[in-house]
């Protein structure tokens, strides 16, 4: 089935048009900087493709806040975001000139979804994807279905408690301050040491203390959400170790509490790093598109990607 996916970040678009299974593989990027000049382009590109050959839906995963409830006229409209010009940007009418059903949903969860169904998480049921990276989000996803309310979980805005040895323990959230976006986003990081996690060293305290606050983040969803993964992305996850430490940190705080996850084993199945790291918000967006049915995924018919 031919479908469209996009996934709006605040940097870039990216769009591409396909199957959900092989829609990497092609795919246009688009500054992110005004809606006036990056929805042209990316229309352009859609009229392009279409001409080739119609599709028969489009997909969108993007930054938020995004009005997600279908039964309400701020479907596909983004609400009050610091990015300058997309507020009340509506994405469904953006793209009514194609006539195709338009799905929309935040990028993680997207993300969340084709980590579900194609990704790390294909042989679980319940899943959480957090990305840690200019800012924090989560998707969750449950038998293949977006686990949402009126709104989308916002998980980078839960409260955790400030580690006594954080050199600046009053974070970053114009919010809340010290919420885990405002302590442990990229951003926070950078305020924090002057530099990218990454390029602390292996041994730098930062690398504990960050550890410490995304563990507390994981023991936090794994007693509410009871998920079998949490799948951590984003650019401040690149940082070599850094899934390790998040780990060793769970299960001390756990402190064997829920034996089955008492073990390095478990723990280690329980945390993981994405299979599609690149590009799950369009894979998501391309699922989300087609209707998302498991069947369409049999093991023989899509390599499994999980590391
Ligand atoms: P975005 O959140 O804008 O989609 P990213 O997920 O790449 O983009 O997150 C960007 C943030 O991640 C930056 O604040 C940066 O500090 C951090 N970051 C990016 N790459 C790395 C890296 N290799 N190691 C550690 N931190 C990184
Ligand atoms: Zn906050």
């Amino acid at each position: 089935m031919r479908v469209a996916a996009i996934e709006g970040g605040g940097t870039k678009f990216v769009a591409a048009v396909g199957n959900p299974g092989s829609i990497t593989e092609q795919c246009t990027r688009i500054a992110t900087t005004t809606p006036g000049e990056t929805l042209p382009q990316l229309l352009d590109y859609l009229r392009a493709e279409y001409k080739k050959e119609p599709f028969s839906a489009i997909g969108i995963g993007s930054f938020g806040p995004l009005g997600i409830d279908p039964n309400n006229n701020t479907y596909g409209v983004i609400g009050p975001t610091t990015k300058p010009h997309w507020e009340n940007v509506n994405f469904t009418k953006e793209f009514a000139e194609f006539q195709v059903p338009v799905a929309v949903t935040t990028d993680v969860n997207a993300a969340a979804l084709a980590e579900s169904i194609l990704g790390s998480a294909r042989s679980c049921h319940r899943v959480v994807y957090v990305t840690v990276g200019t800012g924090i989000g989560g998707g969750i996803v449950i038998n293949d279905q977006i686990e949402q309310g009126r709104f989308h979980p916002e998980i980078g805005h839960m409260r955790i408690t400030v580690s006594p040895e954080d050199p600046t323990p009053n974070g970053s959230c114009i919010f809340h301050g010290n919420c885990l976006e405002g302590l442990a986003s990229g951003p926070a990081i950078e305020r924090r040491w002057g530099a990218k996690l990454s390029t602390l060293g292996e041994n730098h305290s930062g690398q504990k203390l960050q550890a410490n606050y995304l563990a507390q983040m994981c023991m936090n969803l794994l007693l509410t959400i009871t998920p079998d993964t949490i799948i951590l992305g984003g650019g401040v996850m690149q940082t070599p170790s850094l899934l390790a430490k998040i780990r060793l940190e769970l299960r001390v705080m756990m402190n064997h509490y829920l034996p089955q996850f008492a073990s390095e084993a478990a723990i280690n199945k329980l945390i993981r790093a994405p299979a599609y790291p690149a590009f799950s918000g369009l894979v998501g967006a391309a699922l989300l598109a087609q209707g998302f049915h498991r069947e369409l995924y049999s093991k023989e018919s899509i390599p499994c990607r999980a590391t």
